[in-house]
């Protein structure tokens, strides 16, 4: 059993921890980043409590520049101007991301609000603002044959999560500051599919619906000749 932080107070004590044990150790990095931030990498995932990007990179502060909202999604360019927009702007055009990431995970809620949109929409009756959310992922809910709500298993929700996440590539990609980025050879963008329960996460391919585990994704990577830049 998982202990939960439950109350204020209890929060607030990790927060004196960390001031009182974890700050000391780090305290070189924590003021080195004092003033400035030169992340390398735009990380885009879901507000899913589960998922620890810091943790399952093992990357320090500093490192990631985050956006996170429901369902890990990219809203095509010029379809809603808000968070989602203005962060990728910013972090390819003032910090000048060199990756950027869009993980989705297992047993995602804002899949299974997908797939209720598509077969039982008065199940959402009473959060209209993430419905309309949705909409930015319907068509990856398209690409899965036959979604009916009653006989979904843990397999068509993972591939709808990967489905979901290479549709939000695409989404992506029609930012002009990352189409521009990526004509310059000056980006990388990937998709994962991270599996909480294992530990493990999934390098999704661009060009097939195939998935790559990290090891095999690290050797492509440091294949001479890749076609991957670094
Ligand atoms: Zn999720």
């Amino acid at each position: 059993m998982v202990f939960h932080r439950n109350t204020l107070l209890e929060l607030l004590d990790g927060v004196h921890t960390f001031e009182k044990e974890v700050y000391p150790q780090k305290k070189d990095l924590f003021q080195s980043l004092a003033y400035d931030q030169t992340p390398p990498t735009l990380f885009i995932t879901c507000a899913d409590s589960r998922i620890s990007p810091s943790l399952i990179t093992q990357t320090e502060p500093g490192e990631l520049f985050l956006i996170r909202n429901v369902g890990n999604i990219v809203p095509a360019y010029g379809n809603m101007v808000g968070a989602v927009a203005s962060a990728i702007e910013y972090a390819v055009g003032a910090l000048r991301v060199k990756n950027i990431i869009i993980c989705g995970h297992s047993n995602c809620g804002a899949m299974s609000a997908l797939i209720n949109l598509a077969t039982n929409p008065d199940k959402l009756a009473n959060m209209p603002t993430v419905r309309r959310w949705l909409h930015n992922a319907e068509a990856a809910a398209a690409t899965i044959s036959d979604l009916r709500a009653e006989d979904v298993g843990p397999k068509d929700v993972r591939d709808l999560a990967e489905a979901n996440v290479r549709l939000q590539l695409t989404h992506l990609k029609t930012h002009p500051i990352v189409a521009k980025a990526l004509s310059r050879n000056e980006l990388n963008v990937q998709g994962w599919y991270y599996d909480i329960q294992n530990g493990r996460m999934y390098i999704l391919n661009d060009e097939n619906k195939k998935e790559y585990s990290v090891e095999e994704a690290i050797a492509l990577l440091k294949k001479p000749n890749s076609t991957d830049n670094d």
